[in-house]
């Protein structure tokens, strides 16, 4: 009897125990990823038992698992055994969550979407749109990846593949500067979906776009049929989405419409150049609930990716050109990958058009200003922009007066390195982190160096941003 009654005792303990050890490691990966990835990835494991040296866990996709497998698993094991030295091994398995609101909607109900109804002209017109918009150059196969987009990709590949809408990724919420490769990817997961599963019906256009159609609809007073139009499709791709920040009606409507199609199970795909928390003018509730699915940020491109962009454009168009031009461009334009491809094309159309051979003189010769304006490119933004990325912290918390430890050690370091990489004053660089006096600036700088001079470690931090921000 005793020994039946104990393992009892001992089994209510040990998962009391577990779960408490659960929230501890949850929140040590919180604070490690920052609000963002834990948001997308982490907070999506449930938790069910501990036993036996094993942990196990369910999660909503498999996506979403293999994701977590080769991410944060190890981490999330060394962090649990800190607790349990005990525990071994940890599984992951897929449990699709059943929600009665976002039914998988029925194949019946999607072969009529999918078929083009006459008396929906709205609707057939807009498939039609939506595929004429597209580039042809944008799709999965021609898109380069690398350590700073492959979860974006991933995601917009999974996107792509799902036959049924995957709970945990809607919306994909896909966000990162200008010239990455976001809009790349939106006509990539259309192109995709269009080839393998036509019957399903996908609309991309630009926030822009969807702001103008509802401004006409409201003048013609015809707000049934834009609902309808949006209403009518399976995969609703709005890009550039920061556009309707601040524009009230509309952000209300696209708000609407994004419900209903999330409710009737429709996937959603956003870009946007900042993340959902960055996005202050955008209502509360409309910026927690885009950030509800998977958000995947497109980070700046890496030396290594931009090679590997320049090769892949180069075999598309039959060309070789010498190693060390590559090598160049990839190292001088870092802006972004449109520019570096506008500099490819430039230097070659330049020296087909005087007939002389791609050279590294002739390059530098074909690009002078392009190089110059290079040079000149890092800016306030792009520091601040850098630094909150580093320390996991908003970027409108640059411009905040939050006094905050973990809040305004980023932004002293941020102050710091404006002061050394642009030539911006003390007054001008407080005046851009929220109007800040040039004291506060002043006494930034000195604080940092001081502390770069006694802590190792710190210094090759800020170091090693420096040259991140430089090239
Ligand atoms: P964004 O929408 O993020 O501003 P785009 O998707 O318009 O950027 O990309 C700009 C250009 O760079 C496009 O021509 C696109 O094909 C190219 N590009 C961006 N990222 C990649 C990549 N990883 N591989 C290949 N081409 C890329
Ligand atoms: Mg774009």
């Amino acid at each position: 009897m005793t020994l039946l009654l104990q393992p009892k005792i001992l089994e209510y303990t040990t998962e009391d125990t577990s779960s408490r050890t659960w929230l501890a490691v949850s929140n040590s990966l919180k604070k490690e990823y920052g609000e963002e990835t834990f948001k997308s990835w982490i907070s999506k494991l449930d938790f069910v038992s501990c036993a036996n040296g094993h942990l196990d866990f369910t999660v909503p996709t498999r996506f979403i698992r293999d994701w977590i497998a080769t991410h944060y698993e190890k981490r999330l094991l060394k962090l649990w055994r800190q607790h349990d030295i005990n525990i071994k091994k940890i599984n992951i398995t897929v449990e699709p969550k059943k929600n009665p609101n976002t039914d998988i909607v029925k194949s019946s109900e999607r072969a009529s979407i999918g078929t083009p109804v006459s008396n929906e002209p709205n609707a057939a017109e807009h498939a039609n749109t939506s595929i004429t918009n597209l580039d042809r150059r944008f799709t999965f196969e021609n898109f380069v990846v690398g350590k700073p987009n492959e979860l974006a990709y991933a995601a917009a590949k999974a996107v792509a593949d799902a036959g049924v809408v995957q709970a945990g990724s809607n919306p994909l919420f896909l966000y990162g500067g200008v010239g990455l490769g976001k809009t790349h990817l939106m006509h990539a997961i259309a192109w995709h979906i269009n080839k393998n599963n036509p019957k399903r019906r996908v609309a991309y256009l630009s926030a822009e776009k969807y702001m103008y159609q509802f401004v006409k609809a409201l003048r013609n007073k015809d707000i049934m049929s834009f609902k309808e139009q949006f209403r009518s499709v399976d995969v609703l791709m709005v890009d550039d989405v920061q556009f309707i920040c601040g524009k009230d009606s509309t952000q209300e409507e696209f708000f609407h419409t994004f419900n209903e199609l999330i409710d009737n199970n429709r996937q959603i795909v956003i870009s946007c150049d900042r993340s959902p928390s960055d996005l202050e003018d955008m209502e509360e509730r409309i910026r927690s609930r885009l950030g509800w699915g998977l958000v995947a940020d497109v980070h700046s491109t890496t030396y290594e990716l931009r090679i590997g962009i320049l090769q892949s454009k180069l075999d598309q168009m039959n060309i070789s050109i010498p190693k060390n031009v590559v090598e160049f461009l990839a190292a001088k334009i870092s802006s972004n990958v449109r520019e570096l491809e506008g500099a490819l094309n430039k230097v070659i159309a330049h020296s087909n058009l005087i007939g002389r051979e791609v050279t590294l003189e002739v390059t530098k010769e074909i690009l002078r200003d392009l190089l110059r304006s290079n040079e000149r490119a890092v800016t306030i933004e792009d520091i601040q922009k850098k630094v909150s990325e580093r320390f996991n912290v908003k970027v409108s918390d640059m411009s905040s007066s939050r006094r905050l430890r973990s809040v305004s050690r980023p932004r002293q370091v941020a102050m710091y390195l404006s002061k050394s990489l642009t030539q911006r004053s003390f007054s001008e660089i407080g005046k851009k982190f929220g109007g800040k006096d040039h004291t506060t600036v002043m006494h930034a700088v000195k604080k940092v160096e001081e502390l770069m001079s006694i802590d190792i470690e710190f210094g090759e931090d800020i170091r090693l941003l420096k040259r991140i921000l430089e090239c």
